[in-house]
């Protein structure tokens, strides 16, 4: 596939870039980060406009107001929005970069009316029930249950990591629906409602001092059975397409963004002095800068690969999990060395001198974070060392 951008790409690239000059300053500061209900409708309220405009779901199906855009426009739609510092998709995360891409992929008709053009107009919000108290990496030792009683499933059970629970308006939920069967295959993922009696959500603080995090307990919830996605005990297979949008293209504008964070720490280390020289005379800094922009432009290309293989299979390949580790292992080096080039103002959670502590101890702690969130770096290498390499399994 060519995936040189063409005069129509660059044609959208002015008008996509033209909308986000006036739009981004209008929308103003994201408010503060425990005001869960003001971060929702700042959120959701951006998605909106970027509906009404015609600027919503690149990849998605016209049919349900996505764009349909070819995987070219679709790279220049992430670097102009990473380019602009518009709004990060925040609460609209699960929605739009996995659960409804999975819906796209996998679910019914009626699914797809249903929560598509919702998720898209940022009138749903998502959030993922994968993860267990004792099945994380393990993901398919999960133990909620789900037993069916005429045309609902009872659900018990506890999940947790929930990013986004305490605004979500539905979830995917992984159950188990055949207890006796192999851990992979009895499985099922639904989608679930979370207004539904019988659930209660428990914020967890993380180490930045935010919320981000839920519990979720689950007590004889009776979710209907028309809420399935695929068959019952198919679960696992329908995991694996979730978690290839997640791993494969959910982070593209951050990737992006990326580059921009290395270029602005260029810009930064010709200001800060040392020894009456500036940082950027320092050849190592320069050659330490010059890897890492070529590892950037490398993971750029794997992005143009996984992004194409979206298009054309419906989902990304397996692959996703090579652009997942390296973005968060780059990740980690380039917070890292903001940190070094700020010397003791990185030790600050505010910004001395104009140099930016709080923006690189952020993004430095969120790195850790990155290394964990859907699925952890060890286990992206099992997956790359099995399922493309073809080594020998994990035992
Ligand atoms: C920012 C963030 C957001 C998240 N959001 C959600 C969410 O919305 N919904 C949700 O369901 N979950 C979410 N999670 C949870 C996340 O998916 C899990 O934390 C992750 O899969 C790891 O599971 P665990 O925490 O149970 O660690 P464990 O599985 O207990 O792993 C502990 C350590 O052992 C290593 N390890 C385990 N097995 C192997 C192996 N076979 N080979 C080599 N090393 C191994 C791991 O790499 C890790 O270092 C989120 C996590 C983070 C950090």
């Amino acid at each position: 596939m060519d995936l040189r951008y063409s005069l129509t790409d660059e044609s959208f690239r002015k008008e996509f870039r033209a909308w986000l000059q006036e739009q981004v300053p209008r929308h103003g500061a994201a408010p503060g980060a425990e005001d869960w209900q003001a971060r929702r409708e700042y959120d959701t309220s951006w998605q909106r406009k970027l509906y009404e405009a015609g600027f919503a779901g690149p990849s998605w199906p016209r049919a349900y107001g996505g764009r349909e855009a070819s995987p070219t426009e679709e790279l220049v739609y992430h670097e102009e929005y990473a380019r602009a510092g518009a709004p990060y998709v925040g609460v609209n995360f699960v929605g739009l970069l996995h659960g409804g891409p999975t819906v796209i992929a996998e679910g019914s008709e009626a699914q797809k009316e249903r929560h598509v053009r919702p998720i898209l107009r940022g009138e749903h919000v998502w959030c993922q029930g994968f993860s267990e108290p004792a099945a994380g990496s393990d993901l398919a030792g999960l133990r909620t249950s789900a037993v069916r009683d005429g045309d609902d499933y009872v659900i018990n059970g506890q999940k947790i990591w929930c990013s986004f629970g305490q605004v979500a308006d539905y979830g995917e939920l992984l159950v188990r629906t055949d207890p006796d069967a192999p851990k992979h295959r009895g499985i099922s993922w639904l989608i679930l409602p979370m207004d539904l009696p019988g659930i209660e959500v428990r914020p967890l603080r993380t180490f930045h001092g935010e919320g981000e995090f839920c519990e979720l307990f689950l007590n004889d919830v009776r979710v209907p059975v028309s809420n399935r996605v695929g068959e019952e005990n198919d679960g696992w297979r329908i995991t694996n397409v979730t978690l290839r949008f997640e791993r494969g293209t959910a982070f593209v504008s951050d990737i992006y963004q990326l580059q921009e964070f290395l270029d602005d720490l260029v810009r930064l280390s010709r200001r800060v002095l040392r020894d009456d020289a500036s940082a950027w005379d320092d050849r190592g800094l320069r050659r330490e800068v010059g890897h890492l922009r070529a590892e950037l432009e490398a993971l750029w290309a794997l992005v143009k690969m996984a992004v194409s293989e979206a298009q054309r299979q419906g989902m990304p390949g397996v692959g996703g999990s090579a652009v997942k580790l390296a973005f968060t292992d780059l990740y980690s080096r380039v917070t890292e060395l903001a940190l070094r080039l700020l010397g003791r103002a990185g030790l600050s959670k505010q910004d001395i001198d104009g140099m930016p502590s709080a923006e690189s101890i952020y993004k430095y702690g969120q790195a850790v974070s990155l290394m964990i969130a859907a699925g952890t770096s060890q286990i992206q290498r099992n997956i790359i060392a099995e399922r493309i390499l073809g080594q020998p399994k994990d035992r």
